[in-house]
């Protein structure tokens, strides 16, 4: 069965100005691309945007909403039931690949792909390595430990400290599923006890977590908000910087030249101050961190896309609610991406950060045929997220709307 397309204003995800243009898919795949092409049934999409299958390379789709108090009350289990809803509103709004940052284990990942529960693809890291005393310690001062994403045999501790344990923690990780190793190479703003402007783990602690990470042929995600904590990540070789929000020059140059990622999550800093304006409960050092970020963050992210820096688009949502994330896409172009830069972040750029550009990211011949129809113009990134009308993953439409209504498709026969 053929599946054709009809009528879409395609942005293709390479960068390309939208064209007018026709799909076609078979099995899963796209099978050409042009125009007055043939099908078994049509899709009429009325000259509505047609965007590849989007990216968010940064999110945590365990948990809601960082208020500890809420966390704290919360039965355990309660976070997978909240991952099914979390996914679900992800793959609404035409994200059908996630990497998840810290919280998704393999029991997850593999519902997903079951067809048990709806949504992207995923690669997961399970948990993050932190230092003692780093982003993903939980000791208060009271002398209590707040785990706010807590430690279960599919998801152990983070916590390591040297050579040795990370090198073990990291083969933990692997054989919990891991697709990738993430780590704090910097204090962070959701932790009391730390600062965003410190470096954690020596370089040498860095370099073994990468050798072990290459040899188990995964790569390193970091957390990275201080400068010293960025430049120790790209030095010792991680792939992917994650927030960034003390980048300085000497930090940008380094990633030049390494042709390391930047995963900028804006959307991370203003969520934490909008959820306490909301009345949500937050530790006042973390609230106070947050606000004294937020606009050194745009400059930094600003210079480093300046600067050619290679960016990908991920969210942190589940600082900020799952099914926003394409607020992102905005902000982004908010501090100097144009509108196709902006979704090709989110779309091939993304996907060779993954690793994945073979296979997605693009509307190509021979692609996954993973396509997101929006109401008007592909370079209208306003409320992108809330004109979605339909998602398609592997050729299949997923979005809640299929069911109830959607775009009139139409036996050829
Ligand atoms: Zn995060």
């Amino acid at each position: 069965m053929r599946t054709l397309f009809r009528g879409g204003n395609v942005f293709d995800g390479t960068g390309s100005a939208p064209v007018p243009a026709d799909i076609v898919v078979e099995d899963g795949k796209i099978l050409d691309v042009g125009s007055g092409l043939d099908g078994d049934e049509a899709v009429e999409l009325g000259g509505r945007g047609v965007l590849p299958g989007l990216f968010d390379c940064h999110t945590h789709v365990t948990v809601s909403q960082f208020d500890y108090m809420r966390l704290l009350q919360r039965p355990f289990s309660y976070m997978f039931y909240e991952a099914v809803r979390n996914l679900r509103r992800t793959l609404d709004i035409g994200i059908t690949s996630i990497r998840d940052a810290h919280g998704a284990d393999l029991g997850v990942k593999q519902a997903v792909e079951d067809g048990l529960i709806a949504g992207p693809r995923m690669q997961i890291s399970v948990t993050a390595l932190s230092q003692t005393g780093g982003h993903g310690d939980g000791w208060m001062p009271s002398g209590n430990c707040v785990e706010l994403m807590p430690s279960h045999p599919g998801r152990p501790t983070g916590i390591a400290d040297g050579v040795d344990e990370i090198r073990r923690k990291v083969r933990e990780l692997v054989r919990a599923g891991a697709d990738v190793i993430k780590v704090f190479t910097s204090g962070g703003v959701l932790s009391p006890r730390d600062d965003p402007r410190h470096a954690h783990y020596r370089l040498p602690e860095l370099q073994a977590l990468v050798e072990e990470a290459t040899a188990a042929g995964v790569w390193v995600m970091a957390h990275a908000q201080g400068a010293d904590g960025i430049k120790n990540a790209v030095r010792a070789g991680i792939r992917s910087i994650e927030h960034g929000i003390f980048l300085d020059d000497e930090g940008i140059q380094l990633m030049l030249d390494a042709g390391t990622w930047l995963v900028p999550t804006l959307s991370a800093p203003q969520a934490v101050i909008d959820m306490v304006d909301a009345g949500g409960s937050l530790p006042e050092a973390v609230v106070a961190k947050a606000r004294s970020v937020i606009e050194i963050h745009r400059v930094a992210v600003r210079r480093a896309v300046d600067a050619g820096v290679k960016v990908a688009m991920g969210t942190d949502s589940g600082v900020g609610a799952h099914g926003d994330n394409l607020r992102e896409v905005e902000l982004m172009a908010e501090v100097g991406m144009t509108p196709a830069q902006a979704l090709v972040a989110t779309s091939s750029e993304a996907a060779r950060l993954l690793g994945v550009e073979h296979e997605l990211g693009t509307i190509e011949r021979g692609k996954r045929a993973d396509l997101v129809i929006i109401e008007g113009d592909p370079l209208d990134l306003r409320r992108l997220g809330e004109r979605v009308v339909a998602v398609w993953k592997d050729g299949v439409r997923v979005d809640s709307n299929a069911a109830s209504e959607g775009l009139p498709t139409k036996s050829l026969g």
